[in-house]
């Protein structure tokens, strides 16, 4: 029986050697191109049929504009192929953004940062907030690649904590995870950012909690009345990884732990 599936023989595979070359090669195709980092997804939704076989397929792993972690005055510049690992470990990101050793789409989406996107014809910036569109979409136009992440540095007073609820500890998918940042002043909530992952079509921040948090001062009741907020906040779906009615009951106790944790 044919799967239908395209051999990587049957597929024409460049490498290019220059970050100009790559956003040619991505101009040339433009719709029927992909781009190659690790190739965790892409391969898995090639071979499970989710995407059709590309026809093209440019590598972008390991080119060296889009590696490495550095420091700029109030942010950290993350390129976009630097690895989990690389960034987990990352003394900079454990000082500046903790939150990043978790699962990335919450943990970017808390710092209010912007990611920058590059094609033939230049560069252009997208505030993260606005980046993530909707199930499997993105703010990426045809041709374009993304090319790093400028995130602003967790400020003076601030908390950044994430979770993770998985049916257990090692590669599991998450059924609810999330991620905060949470600047405080003497208890006080100045600021809080606070984003959650599988609980709709894509990763969301929590705005009318976190204006609902802002200005209060942080105790039990304040954890406590949060939880009921945020699970009444959330919408999220039954499917196979877990039911809408444990997301939001979990989804509430993620948040409260997060305040109790920075109540500590
Ligand atoms: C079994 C499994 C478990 C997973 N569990 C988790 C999890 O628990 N938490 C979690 O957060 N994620 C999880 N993931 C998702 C995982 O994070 C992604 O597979 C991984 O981040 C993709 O990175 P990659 O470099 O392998 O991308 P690829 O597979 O190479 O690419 C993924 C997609 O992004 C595009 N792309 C890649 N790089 C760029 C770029 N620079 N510019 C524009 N487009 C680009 C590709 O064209 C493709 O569409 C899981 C995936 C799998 C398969």
């Amino acid at each position: 029986m044919s799967t239908g599936i395209r051999t990587i023989e049957d597929v024409d595979c460049v490498f290019p050697e220059t970050l100009r070359e790559a956003l040619a090669a991505l101009a040339d195709g433009a719709h029927g191109t992909r781009i190659l980092a690790g190739g965790t997804d892409l391969m898995v939704q090639w071979a499970s049929g989710v995407i059709p076989p590309p026809e093209h397929v440019v590598s972008i792993f390991h080119l060296p504009e889009l590696k490495g972690i550095r420091e700029e005055d109030s942010a950290l510049v993350i390129g976009a192929a630097a690895t989990h690992a690389e960034i987990r470990d990352s003394v900079l990101v454990q000082k500046h953004l903790p939150a990043l050793a978790g699962d990335l789409p919450p943990a970017l989406l808390i710092t209010d940062g912007v990611v920058v996107v590059a094609s033939a014809g230049g560069e252009r910036e997208i505030p993260l907030t606005e980046f993530f569109l909707g199930y499997r979409k993105i703010d990426l136009r045809p041709g374009e690649v993304i090319m790093r992440f400028l995130l602003p540095k967790m400020p003076k007073g601030g908390r950044e904590l994430f979770q993770k609820i998985g049916p257990r500890a090692a590669q599991a998918i998450s059924k609810v995870m999330g991620a905060c940042r949470i600047v405080t002043e003497r208890k006080m909530i100045k600021t809080a950012a606070i984003a959650l992952g599988s609980v709709a079509p894509t990763v969301v921040r929590l705005w009318d909690f976190e204006s609902w948090l802002e200005g209060q001062k942080l105790d039990e009741d304040v954890a406590f009345e949060a939880e009921q907020h945020v699970a009444a906040a959330v919408k999220p779906i039954d499917d196979i990884r877990s039911t809408a009615e444990y997301r939001k009951w979990v989804s509430g106790r993620i948040v409260r732990g997060f305040l109790e944790e920075i109540l500590k």
